[in-house]
């Protein structure tokens, strides 16, 4: 399953996207967010649905069966908790949210993978570990840098995603880069630069379903 982060439709539906829903480990977070963007105004949740769109196809081609958890990028939502579910309810091998960031700290750029730490379930610890690792492994061989900013070696640990908390199905959370940092920008919203995101994402998947 891939979980194109945000959605086209979210800025303009705040009550809907505040709304709190559960985000595992006892806690709330509002339903959605309407993400970051470049400086020049490309969004987040259009990047995300483009990048997707990318892997999908590729994904697709090497055989596998891929699923969406939004049909396109004019809606709202789905709530994290409901995209946790559509990957749970599908029963995916493999599951990864696109996104990308948006820091203003200088000189901050470079992608991480978040897995959900400590885990809560079987699928969330070594299964989603080594699909981390292996997107991780393939972003790195197609040139792409690692997080100056956040984690360690592309690798984020974290314990407040709620898509990943409510996971049952391995799960990995790929922001992509810093969209607020112009060089990577460019990448971000380029063509070449999003086949190419799509291209490691997509390898890194088909290594870790062998
Ligand atoms: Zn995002």
């Amino acid at each position: 399953m891939l979980d194109p982060g945000h959605n086209g439709g979210n800025a303009s539906h705040p009550a809907e996207i505040n709304r709190l829903v559960p985000a595992g480990r006892g806690k709330s977070k509002p339903c959605n967010t309407t993400g970051t963007a470049t400086n020049g105004g490309y969004s987040e949740h259009e990047f995300t649905w483009d990048l997707a769109l990318r892997v999908r196809d590729l994904l697709t081609q090497r055989g596998v069966q891929v699923i969406l958890t939004r049909p396109d990028d004019k809606g709202v939502g789905p709530c994290v908790d409901r995209r946790a579910a559509i990957g749970n309810e599908s029963g995916a091998d493999a599951v990864v949210s696109l996104h990308a960031d948006g820091s203003t700290a200088a000189g901050a750029h470079g992608f991480h993978i978040a897995y959900s730490a400590p885990p809560l379930n079987e699928a969330q610890g070594e299964p989603a570990l080594r699909l981390a690792r292996s997107v991780r492994d393939d972003m790195v061989k197609a040139g792409l840098a690692t997080s100056t900013y956040i984690g360690s070696q592309g690798l984020s640990a974290r314990d407040d995603l709620g898509g990943l908390n409510l996971s049952t199905r391995p799960a990995v959370l790929v922001e992509c880069g810093n969209m607020r940092d112009a060089t990577e920008a460019a990448l971000l919203a380029s063509a070449a630069g999003k086949q190419r995101y799509a291209e490691a994402i997509a390898n890194g998947v088909l290594g870790y379903l062998g």
